[in-house]
């Protein structure tokens, strides 16, 4: 079992070979460029780690696969550094850092596009909308490609597409053993099943191949922003007209916010408690305005931002408010049994009245593609949620830490009666429940399948710093 050996317990040798050996830099503290190196989007995180490989390609990768298992080291693997939990780094071992991995290549006749494993939304969204292409990615264009897929993928394409995992043809992994494996439907097909929502328990992708769709380059964005007041009978409006919603909205949620002090929003509608229906059309522009006008009409809008935009606008619309190492965060999700006015009633109070200005709490439709994919046909587990909560806490102070963490857990804990305790295992806390919601969250026939995968390819536990699968002993 790895025991999270430090770089400092290392002799200075093995240290020495191993930087020789790459190509990319290998940065210790005392080094330039390890500061920023290190920074992950969870300013809750300040994570020091003693050695961070910046992989340049595959060989390097499994260089560093090879040293840390070699040397038993606590390793985290990092692309977008997104993980709310702070799994993206660590302290003391090794952080293989494949952000400079981000190459993206497109091919319009075959519709598939290859992504490095580091490689970003924005990077991906960039290149495929040369051709007016995409596959479902997140909301935030700095959120990485690795992390969202290999755990699920929710956004705005789900409805038509499904998840990002849904949309994987085939992978480049190195397991723990640092072979490069190549897993699709026809090769290595287990690993390919447990690739597609184990996370990183099974080893580092170093090559992604995404299904890509026609979409844009001008979609229609739907995004009123209703007074909180209305939210209960805007979400009962949502639920209703989605019960026969056509797969293109099917990406759509609704969001409690506050209007933040900014020149982007009139003055008059600083500080207001709002909640935001946003969603995109998946085909035609036009025919989006017309289909999704119901939408904006469920109670008056405060202020409606909805209209026609590039797809890769859309697609970064939202950065703004989530910048780089800079607030804390605790995101927690649960999937819901259904929306019934119970639950809308339940929601509605408590989403508007949070203990920071920063905090988000949303419900995502979960329908359409997504649903109609076997619960068994990829690890990532049952689809029939049909609903999801989420509750994004974001506030500035280590003093409020206490306070925020302990509302959005008091909160997800009263809302699951209304669910069967699953989460989606991107938004998952702390990994504070461990085992316990992995498991429930897999089900316990998934959870078995990638424990025997966890056994086979990565024995030692190696990559442990994740929603951990352990293997049997
Ligand atoms: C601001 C923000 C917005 C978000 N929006 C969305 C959204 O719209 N939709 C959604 O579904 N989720 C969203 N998320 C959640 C996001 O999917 C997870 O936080 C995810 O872990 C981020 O991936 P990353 O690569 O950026 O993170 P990292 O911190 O770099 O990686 C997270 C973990 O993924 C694994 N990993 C990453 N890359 C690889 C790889 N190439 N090979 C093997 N393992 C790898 C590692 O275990 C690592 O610990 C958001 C998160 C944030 C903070």
């Amino acid at each position: 079992m790895n025991n999270g050996r430090t770089a400092g317990q290392i002799n200075a040798d093995a240290i020495e070979t191993f930087r020789t050996s790459l190509r990319g830099d290998l940065l210790e503290p005392q080094d330039d460029g390890y500061d920023s190196a290190r920074l992950i989007w969870n300013g809750m995180f300040d994570k020091r780690p003693a050695l961070i490989a910046r992989c340049d390609g595959t060989a390097d990768v499994i260089e560093a696969v090879n040293f840390a298992r070699e040397q038993g080291l606590l390793t985290a693997v990092r692309s977008g550094g997104h993980n709310s939990a702070g799994s993206g780094s660590c302290d003391d071992g090794l952080l293989i850092d494949l952000s400079g991995m981000n190459g993206v290549h497109v091919n319009p006749t075959t519709r598939r596009a290859r992504v490095q494993g580091g490689a970003t939304w924005g990077d991906f969204d960039r290149e495929a909308q040369v051709h007016g292409l995409a596959t479902p990615g997140g909301l935030i264009s700095a959120t990485g490609v690795g992390g969202l897929t290999l755990a699920g993928g929710l956004g705005w394409l789900r409805g038509k597409y499904g998840l990002s995992l849904d949309n994987l043809i085939s992978v480049d992994i190195v397991n723990a053993d640092g072979v490069l494996r190549t897993a699709s439907e026809s090769e290595n097909s287990e690993l390919f099943w447990g690739v597609r929502g184990g996370g990183g328990n099974l080893g580092v992708v170093t090559s992604f191949e995404f299904a890509v769709h026609p979409i844009g380059p001008t979609i229609m964005f739907l995004a009123p922003l209703y007074r909180a007041e209305d939210g209960a009978k805007v979400m009962r409006g949502w639920r209703d007209f989605m019960a026969s919603a056509p797969d293109e909205i099917g990406g759509s949620m609704i969001e409690f916010s506050t209007i933040p002090e900014d020149p982007e929003f009139p003055e008059e509608t600083w500080g207001s408690k709002i909640m935001a229906l946003a969603g995109v059309w998946a085909g035609p522009a036009d025919e989006g305005e017309q289909a999704l006008q119901p939408l904006r009409e469920l109670a008056e809008p405060l202020l409606d931002f909805s209209g026609q935009m590039s797809y890769c606008e859309v697609q970064s619309i939202y950065d703004a408010m989530f910048p780089k190492g800079v607030h804390r965060a605790y995101f927690k999700s649960l999937y819901l049994n259904g929306f019934d006015d119970q639950i809308i009633d339940e929601i509605a109070p408590r989403a508007t009245d949070r203990p920071s200005d920063l905090t988000l709490c949303s419900v995502w439709f979960m329908q359409g593609a997504v649903s109609r994919v076997p619960g068994d046909a990829t690890a990532f587990g049952n689809r029939d949620m049909g609903w999801m909560l989420s509750i994004d806490s974001i506030w500035e102070d280590a003093a409020d830490d206490e306070k925020n963490i302990g509302w959005s857990r008091a909160f997800w804990g009263d809302m699951k009666h209304y669910s069967d305790g699953r989460a989606y295992l991107n938004f998952a806390g702390l990994g504070e429940e461990g085992e316990e919601l992995v498991r429930t969250s897999y089900g316990a026939a998934n959870y078995d399948r990638l424990v025997e995968l966890k056994t086979q390819y990565d024995p030692s536990n190696l990559f442990q710093l994740n929603q951990n699968i352990k293997p049997r002993i």
